[in-house]
């Protein structure tokens, strides 16, 4: 063989028998072949094996196979980021004339899809408070409503949608549920009802803000209707990247729960605070969310917001006066985060939309890093007393 051809057909490295790699390998070949057309073209095979890494890959399977486990349920998709798990999870359930409802305060990309681009495919939509449960039971009994797409906790004001109560109402006018459950991360919620969860697995997941993923996850039969979408819309989670979040899950416990501890000791320092107003926050002992939160879920994870007393421009310079949180969106990576809420996450809102959601000049959103509580908690005193003493 030529050198020339050489370089396209590799030496093979065959391991012995009996002797594994403790990493898993990272299957970065876009094509698989078989050994004949025959066996590439048998149902079974087409079924058991992988052809086109659109279709499947085994590292991306494998990250399917460990996302539905986490979450309790049969079988997942994984696509390219959050927003086109909650894509593919609309379109493929919906048809023109049908109804979505939403609820105002969600993740703001959300809102866009529904407000601005589902409408032009004749999807209409209703948009509600997550606490007007009367509301809900109204829209859920109208004939073309088909959807509710939701939070728990919401983002960025960290309010507890009670969800057995949204599921039983949906469950009754045979409503599909779908819950985007980032905030609340793949160990949690699994015991509801819910048709289809789907996940950033940018955030918790990931956990290191250097990769984007997204994933739907519900029972078998329901992913085998998703399946075709997904292949066709080609928003396929590359393998390095799903090899980058599989690494990125080994730690997703102990920093879930680092995460969580650590909000709740800034949330608790907050909640004292004389220049605070108020501190959403449900793993607070007397937040009104706290209550629903210890039933619904297992620890209340990074994120938390707060009311300063302080009006547009002091809220502004306390930001810009952290060190250690950095000024961004995005949530549940190793660093601290800090974000205006209203700026971030409330421009498509108008000013009642703004009311409703809960969001004010003042409001401020952290997603808590994994840093040590001590250091967060002296830059959070040297902010306070750089803008306001
Ligand atoms: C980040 C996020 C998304 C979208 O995820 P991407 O991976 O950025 O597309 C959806 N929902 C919530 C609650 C999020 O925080």
């Amino acid at each position: 063989m030529k050198k020339e051809t050489r370089v396209t057909h590799q030496p093979k490295v065959t391991m012995p028998k009996g002797n594994k790699p403790l990493v898993d390998p990272v299957y970065r070949s876009v094509k698989f072949t078989f050994p004949d057309i025959d066996s590439a073209t048998t149902p079974q095979s087409r079924r058991e094996g992988f052809d086109y890494s659109r279709d499947s890959n085994p590292t991306t399977r494998q990250l399917e196979l460990l996302s539905s486990e986490l979450q309790g349920r049969d079988d997942a998709i994984c696509v390219s980021t959050g927003m086109a798990a909650a894509w593919l999870s609309l379109l493929a359930n919906l048809s023109a004339g049908d109804r979505v409802v939403f609820f105002v305060e969600c993740y703001r990309p959300i809102r866009v899809m529904l407000r601005e681009r589902l409408p032009k495919f004749g999807i209409n939509f209703s948009m509600l408070s997550v606490h007007d449960l009367d509301g809900i039971a109204e829209v859920f009994a109208a004939d073309d409503t088909k959807l509710l797409i939701f939070e728990a906790p919401t983002n960025p004001m960290m309010q507890v949608p009670d969800i057995g109560a949204i599921v039983d109402l949906a469950h009754k006018h045979s409503v599909t549920t779908v819950l985007d459950n980032t905030f609340g991360g793949l160990h949690n919620h699994g015991q509801f009802k819910i048709d289809f969860y789907f996940h950033s697995l940018t955030k918790y997941a990931s956990g290191h803000g250097d990769v984007m993923g997204g994933v739907v996850i519900a029972d078998e039969k329901q992913i085998k209707q998703l399946k075709p979408w997904a292949v066709n819309m080609g928003a396929t989670l590359d393998p390095g990247a799903a090899y980058l979040i599989l690494r990125g899950l080994k730690t997703y416990y102990l920093r879930y729960r680092r995460h969580s501890e650590t909000a709740l000791t800034i949330a608790q320092f907050l909640h004292t605070h004389p220049k605070v107003e108020r501190v959403y926050y449900p793993g607070l002992a007397d937040d009104p969310g706290h209550s629903l939160a210890t039933d619904q879920m297992d620890c209340c994870g990074a994120v938390l917001s707060f009311d300063l007393k302080a009006d547009e421009q002091e809220t502004r310079h306390f930001i810009d006066a952290l060190e250690l949180f950095a000024t961004t969106a995005s949530i549940g990576s190793t660093e601290s985060l800090v974000a205006p809420a209203k700026l971030y996450f409330a421009q498509d809102l108008s000013a009642e939309e703004i009311v409703l959601a809960g969001i004010s000049n003042s409001t401020v959103r952290f997603s808590v890093g994994i840093e040590h509580p001590d250091d967060l908690i002296g830059d959070l005193e040297q902010a306070f007393s750089k803008v306001f003493s």
